[in-house]
Formats: structure tokens, C-alpha cells, sequence
């Protein structure tokens, strides 16, 4: 299947056009397609009519579509690159200032070389100090309770991206994100298939079901949808519950 997605300038030209090409399509295959011009527009595919899309395509500016799991694995990388990065300059920086650290006695600041055990002027024995310990970033004499603290910052941390990811890949929150993009037919057909009667899901596409009808009502206030868009929207989400 091939499909393209063309916006017309102000003169009424298609100058912006994503396309998408190829898309392997089956008896079952349901689709879903963000159609506001956005940096990148999205359209979605459920193969197997489950109401979960396994496979999406990304479209930029006058473009052919990528895979989007591929398109996340590369931003994953350049992530990864940057943090790689920031900590081997981290460990640079840090083994700097223990050289320079190590060139001078801790008790009177005479200059000693490394091979010396003891000061020449004052006696104290020479701190060994290595250059790079990768355990540690700062010098060695780290407080436990410190270190205990940020073994916990970082579970909580952790803990906190997986909900997050959870619920935001959950059937209750695409639902939600389908209605957000006027996809009325692939959120009731998602909602059917994989929230009604639910233990999790249903509770909590009723928290979302919410802040969608206030955001429909704060969009209606704003001006940015007309009142019949805004009725359509409220017909949608309560059909869907009922
Ligand atoms: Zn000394």
C-alpha cells in the first residue's frame, strides 16, 4: 500500500508531502494516521486487529517514512553517544585533577614525583593516588551514605521511566491519544478490544477520559475547535463508556 499526505501552502500548493510507501498491508490490518502537520507525522498499524499497533511509520517534510522503531533505536544511540561522552569527559576532567593532585605532598604542598614514598622536605608519606578509577567519579574518600542515597535516587529514577513508558504504551493512553487525534472509529475499536472490561485499563482510561473532556473544553474555550467539533469529541468519548 502506498499513501501520501499532502498540505497546501497559503498560495493553495502542495509543497509539503509525506509519503508512504510499501506498507505491507493483511486482511486484518487496521490503520491510524496523526494527519495534523506536525515534524513528523505518524501512521500506525494494528496487523493482527488486536487494538495494539505493533508497527509505525515517521514521515518528515517532504519525505519517504521510516520505520519509527528504528528512528527510536537511533535517537536511543545518540543518547547512549551523548552520555558516553559527558562520562569519559567526566573521567578525563577527574583524572587532571588527580595528577595534579598527586605532583604535590599533601602535608607541607612540596612538589614530590611519583616514585618517592616519602616527601623530601617534610617527611609525610606520599599519597598513591590513582589516575583513573572508574568506580568513583571525585576522589576515593566517598561517604556511604552518599553512595546509599544514590543507589536509591537511581532506582527510583528507573522505576519511575518504566511506569511511565508502561502507561504511556498502555491500550487506556493510546485510546486516549487516538481520541486526542480526532481518531474517533480506531479509539472506540482499540477501547472494545483491549479496555472494556479490563481490571487496569478501564480504571484508568476513566482518569484519562477526563482530562480529555477537559482539554476538549479548554480547546473550545480557546477558540481552537468549534463548537461541533467539540460536540463530536464529547460524543466520542462518552460512546465509548457507555
Ligand atoms: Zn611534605
Amino acid at each position: 500500500m502506498d499513501v501520501s499526505l499532502g498540505y497546501p501552502d497559503a498560495e493553495g500548493d502542495y509543497s509539503d508531502t509525506r509519503y508512504f510507501e510499501n506498507v505491507p498491508v493483511t486482511d486484518t490490518s487496521y490503520f491510524s494516521m496523526n494527519t495534523r502537520k506536525e515534524q513528523w507525522v505518524e501512521l500506525k498499524q494494528d496487523g493482527d486487529g488486536d487494538g495494539v499497533f505493533e508497527k509505525s511509520y515517521s514521515a518528515k517534510f517532504n519525505s519517504s517514512a521510516v520505520d519509527s522503531g528504528e528512528r527510536t533505536r537511533n535517537m536511543l544511540l545518540i543518547v547512549l553517544a551523548v552520555l558516553l561522552a559527558v562520562w569519559l569527559g567526566l573521567h578525563i576532567f577527574n583524572a587532571c585533577r588527580r595528577y595534579r593532585r598527586s605532583r604535590f605532598c599533601s602535608q607541607c604542598g612540596a612538589e614530590v614525583k611519583s616514585s618517592q614514598n616519602f616527601c623530601a622536605k617534610c617527611g609525610a608519606p606520599v599519597q598513591k593516588i590513582p589516575l583513573v578509577d572508574f568506580g568513583i567519579i571525585g576522589y576515593p574518600k566517598e561517604k556511604k551514605g552518599f553512595k546509599i542515597t544514590k543507589i536509591v535516587f537511581t532506582c527510583i529514577f528507573g522505576l519511575t521511566a518504566v511506569a511511565g513508558i508502561l502507561l504511556y504504551r498502555s491500550p487506556a493512553c493510546t485510546v486516549y491519544r487516538q481520541l486526542m487525534d480526532s481518531q474517533y472509529q480506531s479509539a472506540e475499536r482499540i477501547y472494545e478490544n483491549a479496555v472494556r472490561d479490563t481490571l487496569v485499563n478501564e480504571k484508568y482510561f476513566d482518569i484519562l477520559s477526563d482530562v480529555y473532556l477537559m482539554r476538549v473544553e479548554q480547546a473550545e474555550e480557546q477558540g481552537t475547535i468549534s463548537e461541533a467539533e467539540a460536540q463530536e469529541a464529547y460524543d466520542a468519548a462518552a460512546g465509548l463508556t457507555d
